[in-house]
């Protein structure tokens, strides 16, 4: 496998070439959804990241096990364990079950990725259906000296870990500041230290999702399940662990202490997050009230939106960003988006219709070819590679034109590098006109203005040339017969 891959390590803040623990399997972990309300475009962004992740590691070779859980049960509403139970509080609004809230939003969520096209994770866990193992993990912690109870809850002890631990390793912040922006502890609190978190949460008589435990009926703290559930299904220590940024001060790092706790390991090699999506500056979230919903963008009903917008043309619009830069939304950015997308797609469909010469052609397919995997090898860097495919596109256009000239061996590692980089890497596929249906009537449409034609009936044929035209398909009458693009 020849793999020059290098990517952004956050627990090392530099770029490493990617080494997998035990190649060619790769075990990646990332975040999943917390399935009490619908997925904004925000979370979308960091999913589609991780596709183009998975989707590359797959393209180049690694059998990659993707695990990605689903949050349904001990999300509280501060990050600190204090608040309501999201669920609890969603299903008494609604009306419903803390399981039917669930259910509920994990159909839009599977709904939502399926339209913006990434691939399923390899597992898909949930916390509820983890309960006994994320117990083992807090009964190892509390047996190797790093946790204790306190009347049903258990807390992990950030101080006797700071001892041997370095807590701050993902995020390099010092202890003293974390310490001094963190609430002080008064004499109500159960907790012995500030930065202490709870592993376990004693039940109050009215929360809903209960389990009963050695240390009495509770339900788990929110950032035990993903270290129970990686360490399930990818081991003690995986190659890759990911998220967004928003998670490695406070979900990450706990994760790290639980599990160098519980394994004497850090659990992940490698350790990527991705950037924020933001609406005019300000980080898109359901609290800040600006978190549009995918089907409000793809249908244009909402107030920030001039017109809809395709799942696809979403999908470019946040691969033009690379992963971790942030991507700042507005209507003049997904125009651009949607015409680049447009251009490709139009590039696609016409690659099929390229005629090779005999003779050695003029255009350099092979050097574009090195460049694109340049690009994904630099860290994944969609939008370099995105730029690189527009080189490609000019390549088609010419040929086409034939302004270029392409030889057969070339106009066959063309299509390949675009089958692959288009398709199988950023998982774009023509949204317009993919379906076999839609091309199979435009033939029926454009014999029948041939027919037109013959029959001298000018007035029908330029009536459905232009009326094709305002669809933005243009027809192009040649030897070979007419030839169909969109503009
Ligand atoms: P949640 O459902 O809140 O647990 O979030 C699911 C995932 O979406 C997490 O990995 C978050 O870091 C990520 N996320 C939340 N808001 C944004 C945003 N504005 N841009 C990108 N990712 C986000
Ligand atoms: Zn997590």
């Amino acid at each position: 496998m020849d793999n020059r891959l290098v990517l952004y390590n956050t627990l090392t803040r530099k770029k490493e070439k990617f080494e997998p623990l035990n190649p060619p399997f790769v075990g990646m972990y990332v975040c999943g959804p917390t399935v009490y309300s619908d997925v904004h475009l925000g979370n979308c962004r960091t999913f589609v990241s991780f596709d183009l992740i998975f989707r590359y590691l797959t393209h180049l070779g690694y059998k990659v096990r993707y695990v990605r859980n689903i949050t349904d049960a001990g999300h509280l509403e501060g990050d600190n364990d204090e608040g309501d139970d999201k669920f609890a509080k969603k299903a008494k609004l609604e009306q419903l079950e803390p399981m039917e809230i669930v259910q509920k939003y994990t159909l839009g969520f599977h709904e939502v990725l399926r339209l913006f096209n990434t691939l399923p994770p390899s597992i898909e866990p949930t916390a509820t259906g983890h309960i006994s193992e994320q117990i083992t993990m807090v009964q190892h912690i509390l047996e190797q000296g790093y946790a204790y109870e306190v009347n049903g809850t258990v807390y992990f002890d950030v101080e006797k870990y700071v001892k041997e631990y370095d807590y701050t390793v993902l995020t390099n912040r010092k202890l003293d500041d974390l310490l001094n922006n963190t609430r002080e502890l008064n004499g109500q609190d159960e907790k012995r230290g500030r930065l202490d978190f709870a592993l376990w949460i004693k039940a109050k008589p009215q929360h809903i999702m209960r389990w009963p435990s050695p240390w009495g009926i509770g339900f788990p703290g929110w950032h035990i399940e993903c270290s129970a559930m990686s360490r399930k299904y990818l081991g003690d220590q995986f190659d890759i662990h990911g998220g967004g940024m928003d998670l490695a001060a406070t979900h990450h790092t706990n994760e790290i202490a639980q599990s160098q706790a519980c394994n004497h390991t850090q659990p992940a090699k490698y350790w990527m997050h991705t950037n924020m999506l933001t609406v005019n500056g300000t980080r898109m979230s359901k609290s800040a009230g600006n978190g549009f919903l995918p089907h409000e963008l793809f249908s244009g009903s909402h107030p920030l939106l001039k017109r809809g917008y395709s799942p696809m043309a979403v999908r470019f619009f946040m691969l033009q960003a690379h992963y971790r830069s942030t991507l700042d939304f507005s209507n003049d950015a997904l125009d651009a988006a949607d015409k680049g997308y447009k251009r490709l797609m139009n590039a696609m469909a016409l690659l099929p219709k390229l005629k090779a010469t005999g003779k050695k052609g003029n255009s350099d397919v092979d050097a574009l070819k090195q460049r694109c995997y340049a690009a994904m090898n630099d860290d994944f860097n969609s939008p370099v590679l995105i730029a690189e495919l527009f080189e490609a596109v000019r390549i088609v256009n010419s040929v086409y034109d034939g302004k270029l000239t392409i030889d057969p061996s070339s106009l066959e590692n063309l299509n390949t590098l675009m089958q692959h980089f288009v398709h199988d890497v950023l998982g774009l596929l023509d949204d317009n006109t993919g379906s076999d249906d839609f091309e199979k009537l435009l033939e029926v449409i454009i014999g029948l203005r041939n027919e037109a034609k013959q029959n001298k009936d000018y007035t029908m044929s330029d009536r459905i040339r232009e009326g094709l035209n305002a669809m933005g398909i243009q027809l192009k009458d040649s030897k070979e017969g007419t030839l169909w693009n969109k503009i």
